[in-house]
This record gives C-alpha cells, structure tokens and sequence, in this order.
C-alpha cells in the first residue's frame, strides 16, 4: 500500500477516478447533490451574515426610533434617539456578522477534517476513505 499515487477505485462500483470531497468547495456542487451525497460531506454554506444581520437590526432600529421618540419630540431628542438607534444598528449589524463568520469558519474546520481522507465516487455516490 505504499506505494504512491496507486490507481484509486471505487470499492462499491469500482468506478475509477472518485473525487475528493474536501476538494469541494461548494455546497451545490452539482455532482455532490446528483450523486445523493451524505449530508455530513457537504461542505457547510457560507452564511449571508452581514444580509441577515441588517435584516435583525432593521427591526431594532425602528424599535428604538418608535420608542424614544414621540411626535411632539424636540429635534435633539429626535436627534438623540437616532443616535442610539444607529449605534444599536450598527452593533447588531457588525457584531452578527462576525459572530456567523465565525460559526461558519468553524463549521469549515470541522468539514475539512470530516473529509480530510474521504473519497466520494461520482458514478455511484459512494463514500470512502482513501
Ligand atoms: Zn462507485
């Protein structure tokens, strides 16, 4: 077996030429999905962190906006609250982002070492390791 770059085949159909799963690199990888491969190989999305974040801090926004202010409001005060309400926004905006890119880098780590030695054969979808 020490021999190298041996002929790799598939052990189930014996298809030659299976490819590496961590060579994947992205989810829809059309031969990953058509192949029916195992949804632990599949490499994790990228999160849409920073979209989903201003979606989260929208909300909030308009919150503060409603609550520290009244239509009889002095413009300061208007002034004041939106203030607070940027800087709320902002905070979710950013502080999501970074907390999702990194859950999603882990996600990553955990992926690559899942399929560090995983071969997947496209012909029959087959997962083994090399
Ligand atoms: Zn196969």
């Amino acid at each position: 077996m020490a021999g190298k770059a041996a002929k790799l085949a598939c052990p189930s159909c014996k298809a030659d030429d299976p490819k590496r799963i961590s060579d994947m690199t992205q989810p829809q990888s059309a031969a990953g999905v058509k192949a029916g491969l195992a949804p632990q190989y599949i490499p994790p999305r990228q999160p849409w962190a920073y979209l989903q974040g201003f979606l989260l801090a929208v909300p909030l926004y308009a919150g503060i906006m409603l609550s520290l202010t009244s239509p009889g409001d002095s413009e300061a005060g208007t002034a004041k609250a939106d203030l607070l309400g940027s800087i709320a926004f902002l905070s979710v905006l950013v502080g999501y982002g970074v907390w999702k890119n990194k859950a999603y880098a882990k996600k990553l780590e955990e992926w690559k070492k899942a399929v560090a030695s995983k071969l997947h054969c496209l012909q029959c979808g087959h997962v083994f390791d090399s």
